[in-house]
């Protein structure tokens, strides 16, 4: 059922929700939008413009893991101060009154967390952007300790002053395999899930969307909000083609 109007729609999630003890929000960009974050990948987005970096040009280029760098600090100029929406606000509204176990996302924004929600309890599929990590040892960098040795290297990406390994944002890039612990765990959110919530997400974008179809074969009920429709649009129970932010913003608790 696609909700004829907001107000309906509301009503409806709001019964889904009430009717369900297990609800598992699956997040894509467009929950992050209204907090300044673009989609990257959206027509006219960033990364239709400017290629991203494969992680082979990263691992075999020292100008290549500079220049990965160098927009990654632009970034942090223009996005760096974003803070969690209506939409992270109500899930974790949700999650605080034990109707949500965990959240999977496809964002790398850690506004989830920013807004309350246990970092073990965000699945990330694509990582998360707001650190680093060595490749080889795996040793955490903060961003302000990365940038302050790129900035006094002339624009230098550093390498890790333990093993010498290669230190990248804690994403996962083009051509990097996806995280088996993060995929493993979305996999059981999912089976667990009576009541799947899809938002702000395409669902196109391998892997998002095999899990709106497992969560349906596995008898869950499933929710699309989303301002464009989807292909599991004709599968969902009900479907939300309208602002997040406003569809959302009435499960936040005061
Ligand atoms: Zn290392």
């Amino acid at each position: 059922m696609i909700a004829p109007d907001l107000e309906t729609a509301i009503r409806r999630l709001g019964e889904l929700i009430e009717e369900s003890a297990a609800v598992v929000p699956f997040t894509g960009a467009g929950i992050s939008t209204e907090c300044g974050i673009p989609d990257f990948r959206s027509p006219g987005g960033i990364w239709t413009k400017m290629r991203p970096i494969d992680f082979s040009d990263f691992l075999a280029s020292q100008d290549m893991r500079n220049e990965s760098w160098r927009r990654r600090f632009a970034m942090e100029d223009q996005f760096g101060g974003a803070r969690p929406g209506r939409g992270h606000r109500a899930l974790t509204s949700l999650y605080r009154a034990g109707k949500i176990p965990g959240v999977i996302t496809q964002n790398i924004d850690n506004l989830h967390q920013a807004s309350g929600i246990a970092a073990e309890h965000v699945v990330e599929l694509h990582g998360n952007t707001t650190y680093a990590s060595c490749l080889d040892c795996g040793k955490r960098y903060e961003l302000s300790w990365v940038r302050e040795r790129f900035d006094a290297s002339g624009g230098r990406s550093p390498d890790c002053p333990g093993c010498n390994g290669y230190i990248k944002t804690a994403t996962v890039s083009f051509g990097q395999a996806m995280p088996e612990t993060a995929m493993r765990r979305a996999q059981e959110l999912t089976e667990l899930s009576d009541l799947f919530l899809a938002i702000g997400s395409s669902l196109v974008v391998w892997p998002a969307a095999g899990f709106p179809l497992a969560a349906k074969r596995n008898g869950a009920r499933l929710v699309i909000i989303n301002r464009d429709a989807t292909e599991f649009d004709d599968i969902a129970d009900l479907v939300v083609h309208d602002d997040i932010g406003s569809a959302l913003a009435p499960f936040i608790a005061q």
